[in-house]
């Protein structure tokens, strides 16, 4: 089994970090500043006989003034076409209105989409992660939800696992 697997979210979630996590080398640049992705980026994992080609955005910018950021938007928005599972990231401790900007691209997905609930690792209570959650995934009623941390690599076999139904 193979597929495409997009992944999607605003700048500075973690898609890069969880990329290179996932594919255990590091091969998108990560950093706390915004745009350091700034072309789709593509990976693959193969395990057994299933072989995943996850594709890294650029992430959607709310500035689209800016011929970097309109070219970075085109960049994510095409990733969401001809795939097989959307995986959209979420920073679990912040929601803003680019995250916004993503949901009203990715409620327009038909296939499987999950949603990776990112920087779990920072959660002290796991109620905290509920509130945020729920509203999501009212808006999302078809999508799985899976807490992870792209930087310690929590649950990202349960990510992975999946996506593989999937392909
Ligand atoms: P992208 O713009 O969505 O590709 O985000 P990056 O992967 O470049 O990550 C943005 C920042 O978030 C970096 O400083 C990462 O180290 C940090 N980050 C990513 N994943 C996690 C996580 O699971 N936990 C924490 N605490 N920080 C994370
Ligand atoms: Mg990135």
């Amino acid at each position: 089994r193979c597929g495409y697997v997009a992944i999607v979210g605003r700048p500075n979630v973690g898609k890069s970090t969880l990329l290179n996590h996932i594919l255990g080398q590091k091969l998108a640049i990560t950093s706390r500043k915004p745009q350091t992705t700034r072309h789709n980026m593509l990976g693959i994992k193969t395990e057994g006989a299933v072989q995943a080609i996850y594709v890294d955005t650029p992430g959607l910018h709310k500035n689209n003034e800016k011929a970097l950021n309109r070219f970075m938007n085109k960049s994510a928005a095409s990733a969401l076409k001809d795939v097989d599972v959307v995986v959209f990231v979420v920073d679990r401790t912040r929601w803003t209105d680019e995250d916004q900007l993503v949901l009203d691209r990715v409620q327009y997905v038909q296939g499987p989409l999950i949603i990776a609930v990112n920087k779990a690792d920072r959660m002290e209570d796991k109620a905290e992660l509920l509130p945020h959650l729920q509203w999501l995934t009212e808006q999302l009623p078809n999508a799985e939800v899976v807490p992870v941390s792209a930087l310690h690599g929590h649950n990202l076999d349960t990510l992975e696992r999946l996506v593989a139904e999937h392909l």
